[in-house]
């Protein structure tokens, strides 16, 4: 029996299948496609997904495969006001260009590299929930046979079968917006076509009718285009994108001169927005598009998802090691739950201010006085922290909630240790606990769990500075593997003994 199966092999269940690996889980990754999408949907990483790939050592390569940008950085409803997230001190302030695909294709890499291949060509068509575990019945070119695990994750995206099988309902609301995402070749393309990516303000175009957002995908000639008009709201959902639709909306927004030599794909999307009410109904869980959509608007959906995976592959691969305290698997509900609440909210808000038809001069209005204050550096630090997901503060209760940096993402500072010189997130990479001592007087050595390592560092300058953030005098801190810190001390008396117990089980757990 494997410990976890993971449904889906989207960047959700890649990163999730990967943690769990991590963590020496037994998991299988079950996937409908015999191959990779190639498509570029999710088009880019956030600040904070980027802080997190470089975590696990991913972010070079993401870099690698990524599209050269100018500095594009982050936008609020495509208001053209970019967002600055320098002051959340990060060492990735404008996130990373990348089409989904080649994201996937590192993750997937990744995951072989822990051992475990993606089961591609095999469909979830069933599932029956036990007292010990889970009977997914599959069906794969061999033909149907059941598995068995002891949990199952849903990462198996929007229109979710696991969520179809158990009858967990979907609640929000229905789509307004009917567009189209497409990748294409351009045969010839006018002046008004971007040549390189800049800030999304100046790749929306609008002309005859159509809104369309145009973005060169890095090899000549290949671009992604999003474009919406009353034709697309009046066709039905099911309805195949075709080239002279593709061809259509680009001769009115780009003109005659852009022509269209290939339709790579298309698909259409809606801005419906739900979210399941629980991420967990006892052994099976839902992560990523399988837990909650929204319309792509401020490109969160990806990014969610792959932090859904970060905060809960070490859970449940502590959960089934035996080795959880009490509740940490139910955290993953009590943190991520309200996070996508949130940006489901921040989307809905983003499509009121992005959508004004040309006659509606009051949301037009509206629309200049936000853009006015996001200028404002605190709303923009704000906005920033809002669409870059840096500003996340967990809510983790306890005694020394308290202190600012309790429930944050922990900074990555650069560290001197006796190993010699290293940052947080090249500590973080093995994807254990982290308990730094920063101070100068030594403390008492503790027993620690199995899964925590404890270093002993000076802070040296870096980019991102070397202040932590937290209250006067704070010198020990206790990261988690997902990054966020869950226990700060002052001093070589203050112990982290509670706070190793109820995040990782104390020094007796095994
Ligand atoms: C036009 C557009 C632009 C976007 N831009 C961005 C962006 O810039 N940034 C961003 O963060 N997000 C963006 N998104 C959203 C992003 O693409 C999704 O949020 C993301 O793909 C979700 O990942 P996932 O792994 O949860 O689900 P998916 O990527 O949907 O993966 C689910 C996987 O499960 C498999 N599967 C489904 N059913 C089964 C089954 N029964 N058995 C086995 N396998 C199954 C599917 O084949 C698929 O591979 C965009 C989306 C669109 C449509």
């Amino acid at each position: 029996m494997r410990d976890v199966i993971v449904i889906g092999a989207g960047p959700t269940g890649l990163m999730l299948a990967g943690e769990l690996a991590l963590a020496g889980a037994a998991v299988e990754v079950i996937e409908r496609q015999v191959v990779p999408s190639g498509q570029s949907r999710g088009g880019g990483i956030n600040s904070r997904t980027s802080e997190v790939l470089a975590m696990r050592g991913l972010l070079d390569a993401v870099i690698e495969r990524s599209i050269p940008t100018k500095s594009a950085r982050g936008h609020f409803a495509g208001l053209p006001v970019p967002l600055d997230t320098r002051p959340w001190r990060t060492r990735h302030p404008d996130g990373v260009l990348i089409p989904q695909d080649r994201l996937e294709a590192v993750l997937e890499d990744h995951l072989r590299g822990l051992g475990v291949a993606v089961r591609r060509g095999t469909e979830l068509v069933g599932l029956t929930c036990g007292e010990a575990g889970i009977e997914a019945a599959v069906s794969g070119p061999g033909g149907q046979e059941m598995i068995e695990g002891r949990y199952l994750v849903a990462c198996d995206g929007a229109h979710s079968t696991v969520r179809k099988v158990t009858g967990v309902a979907f609640p929000g609301r229905a789509g307004t917006l009917a567009a189209v995402s497409a990748d294409v070749e351009l045969a010839a393309v006018s002046t008004t076509v971007p040549r390189s990516v800049s800030h999304i303000s100046r790749l929306i175009r609008t002309g005859g009718g159509f809104w369309m957002l145009t973005s060169p995908l890095g090899p000549a000639g290949v671009y992604r285009v999003v474009f919406g008009s009353a034709e697309q709201q009046a066709l039905a959902r099911q309805a195949p994108v075709t080239a002279d639709e593709v061809a259509r909306a680009l001769t009115a927004v780009h003109g005659p001169e852009t022509k269209l030599a290939k339709l790579r794909w298309g698909s259409r999307f809606s801005d419906a927005a739900r979210q399941v009410t629980n991420y967990r109904y006892g052994r099976v869980l839902f992560a990523g598009d399988a837990a909650h959509i929204h319309s792509p608007i401020g490109g969160q959906g990806l990014n969610l998802g792959i932090q859904d995976a970060m905060n809960l592959g070490w859970k449940l691969a502590a959960h089934v090691h035996g080795r959880a305290p009490a509740g940490l698997l139910d955290s993953y509900h009590a943190e991520r739950h309200p996070v996508a609440a949130r940006v489901l909210a921040t989307t809905r808000a983003q499509a009121v201010l992005m959508s004004p038809p040309p006659e509606a001069d009051d949301l037009l209005a509206l629309r200049e006085i936000v853009t006015e204050l996001a200028r404002l550096p605190d709303a923009n630090r704000y906005l920033a922290g809002l669409m870059s997901g840096l500003d996340l503060r967990y809510d983790l209760g306890g005694s020394d909630a308290t202190d600012p940096l309790v429930g944050t993402r922990m900074i990555d500072l650069s560290l001197q240790t006796p190993a010699g010189p290293t940052t947080v997130s090249a500590l973080l990479q093995p994807g254990r606990g982290l308990l730094l001592e920063l101070g100068d007087q030594r403390a008492p050595r503790l027993a620690l769990p199995p899964n925590v390592t404890a270093v002993t560092a000076r802070v040296v300058d870096s980019p991102v500075g070397t202040a932590m953030g937290a209250s006067p005098g704070v010198d020990r801190v206790l990261v988690r593997p997902d990054g966020y810190v869950c226990w700060v001390g002052a001093g070589p008396e203050s112990s982290p003994q509670a706070a190793l117990q109820r995040w990782f089980g104390g020094h007796n757990a095994a």
